[in-house]
């Protein structure tokens, strides 16, 4: 490989940069990571983590928690405050598992994540540095940066950029990359706040959507008693009028009620959604903001840019490492973009539930609800709830109708190993392609040829049984799963194991109809090597 002064440059310390950041210091990744603001955004934005996005985090073992609070549901109200579409988040934890969505404070967020992120020797941190020009030459980006108090400019060399500097991205414009509107643009006020006691409303759940056409509103209960309110612009609001409190008041002090409140910040902010038409040029990557945007309306604008670094690191990693062919960095946007079109429509749609801003669409929209509530049940709403399938790539993921988010993205397993200490799944296998069997009770014995992929790729196998016999792998792990999820997933989906990425995605499910872990190894190491992104033995 070329020698560059940096392997990876990162433009933008935003949520998705911190969140890149923080994975290139897990994998030992030379880093630059600039930005051109000296300390972390101050305005409020993201208030939801999707426990994926957390469960990606995992292994870098933050020096200060990440404070979060579980959301227990969400209730879209009628302008009579009767509930016209609940979802509670209440039972879907099936699986003893992540199935939720969390709040974050983003101040306390990006703390920690920057915190953490400085850590890792191998990480540069330059913040109060702005990106000004790049261009790629045979395989090496050149970066101009200059120091925005001195204005000295200065010149670096990368294997690859990944362009992580929002919606208004320098990167993309430098390379041309159009991006596309998707007309859905929207005008509304924040305004966040602490109180000491919790807000009557927020009996069974933290969020409400009130969707009063009058006015919409949405009124989040987060993380240590902070509130957020976002009001809807309407005809005849103006930016300074709306922001004043004897003006936003007159729209919330009916949730309020008597409880003391400290306003801590207010915002006006034009929601958009957009995409960009491409996600990458040469060894130049959009992530986050920068690669697609879309209206909070899900909580999904920041997280959708976490899931893009998190599945386009574990793949710079491999190439850096020799693991996997430069080709496998093609998949990022293969995979990503139809998994962020999904939610990005999704979005789009619930803020058409709560943006219905005439009586008439409001009647509509609230019989529609109530009937689909009926008839159809509301957890497929959420995307972190159902299954979102990645686009074309790394796996072999047919597209099924109705599943569940673990079809696709596979659940952490709480496991007891043989020395009776309890472990997860996720730290057994760490960022590494690896295979969970469940009920093995064949031969175990790999054969020598077997074993060479096997290691260099720290592919563990997990055997989920009460048999705790070993093989002549080192990284079979024979264990018992403490609570039946295993079980629980293979009846659901027919199968009897399963082939999991670094990411946690689902590279492949299968039933095993051998005696012989040989014949299976076999078997998972043609299927994988059938990708043509692995590098040859
Ligand atoms: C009111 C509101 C509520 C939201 N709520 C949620 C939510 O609950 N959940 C959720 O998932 N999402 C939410 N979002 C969306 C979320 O805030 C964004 O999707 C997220 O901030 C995108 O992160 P990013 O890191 O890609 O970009 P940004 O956060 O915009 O960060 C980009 C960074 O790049 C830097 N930069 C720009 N140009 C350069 C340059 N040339 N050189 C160096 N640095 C540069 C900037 O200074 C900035 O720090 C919300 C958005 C809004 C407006």
């Amino acid at each position: 490989m070329i020698e560059t002064e940096y392997d990876v440059v990162v433009a933008g310390y935003g949520p998705v940069g911190e969140t890149c950041a923080n994975l290139l210091g897990y994998y030992g990744i030379k880093a630059l990571i600039l930005d051109k603001e000296k300390n972390a955004y101050p305005l409020p934005r993201a208030i939801t983590w999707d426990a994926e996005c957390q469960r990606a985090m995992s292994h870098c073992e933050f020096l200060s928690e990440v404070k979060t609070r579980k959301i227990r549901g969400v209730d879209n109200k009628d302008a009579n405050k009767k509930s016209i579409m609940k979802i509670t988040t209440e039972g879907f934890d099936t699986y003893n598992y992540q199935h939720r969505i969390l709040f974050i404070h983003q101040p306390q967020f990006d703390e920690a994540h920057r915190e953490n992120a400085e850590k890792y020797s191998t990480n540069t941190i330059k913040t109060g540095s702005e990106l000004l020009a790049v261009d790629e030459i045979n395989g090496v980006v050149n970066c101009t940066y200059k120091n925005i108090e001195t204005n000295e400019q200065f010149k670096v060399t990368s294997k690859y950029l990944l362009a992580c500097d929002g919606a208004n991205s320098t990167v993309r414009k430098l390379n041309n990359i159009k991006l596309n509107s998707l007309d859905a643009d929207e005008s509304w006020m924040v305004v966040d706040g602490y109180t000491k006691s919790s807000f009557d409303c927020f009996t069974d759940i933290d969020a409400i959507q009130y969707c009063n056409p009058t006015r919409p509103t949405t009124i989040i209960q987060g993380v240590e008693n902070c509130f957020r309110f976002e009001i809807a612009f309407m005809p005849g609001d103006t930016v300074e009028e709306i922001q004043k409190e004897s003006v936003f008041r007159k729209y919330i002090d009916q949730w309020i009620g008597d409880n003391e409140v400290e306003f801590s910040r207010t915002a006006v902010y034009s929601f958009h959604a957009a995409a960009a038409e491409r996600w990458s040029n040469g060894n130049i990557f959009l992530l986050g903001d920068a690669a697609h945007q879309m209206p909070p309306f899900m909580g999904q604008g920041m997280n959708s840019g976490c899931r893009d670094a998190e599945n386009l690191l574990w793949k710079i990693n491999g190439v850096l490492k020799g693991l996997y062919k430069p080709k496998i960095l093609d998949t990022y946007e293969t995979e990503r973009k139809p998994h962020v079109a999904r939610i990005t429509s999704t979005a789009i749609k619930m803020g058409g539930v709560i943006n219905a801003k005439s009586k008439f669409r409001a009647l509509v929209r609230n019989a529609t609800l109530r009937i689909q509530g009926y008839f159809k049940g509301k957890e497929n709403i959420f995307p972190i709830m159902n299954g979102n399938r990645l686009g074309q790539g790394v796996h072999n993921m047919p597209k099924i109708k109705d599943v569940s988010l673990e079809r696709y993205y596979f659940n952490e397993i709480s496991v007891r190993l043989n020395d009776g200490r309890i472990k997860s799944t996720d730290k057994i296998l760490e960022k590494n392609f690896g295979m969970i069997l469940n009920d093995f009770e064949g031969n175990k014995k790999i054969s020598d040829k077997y074993l060479e992929f096997l290691n260099k790729h720290n592919f563990k196998i997990i055997n989920i049984s009460n048999n705790y016999e070993q093989s002549n792998y080192d990284n079979y792990i024979a264990c018992e799963d403490t609570h039946s999820d295993m079980q629980i997933y293979c009846d659901k989906y027919d199968c009897n194991a399963v082939i999991l990425r670094p990411d946690k995605y689902v590279f492949d499910i299968f039933n095993f109809e051998t005696d012989n872990l040989d014949e299976i190894v076999s078997s998972a190491i043609k299927n994988l090597q059938e990708t043509a992104v692995f590098t040859p033995n």
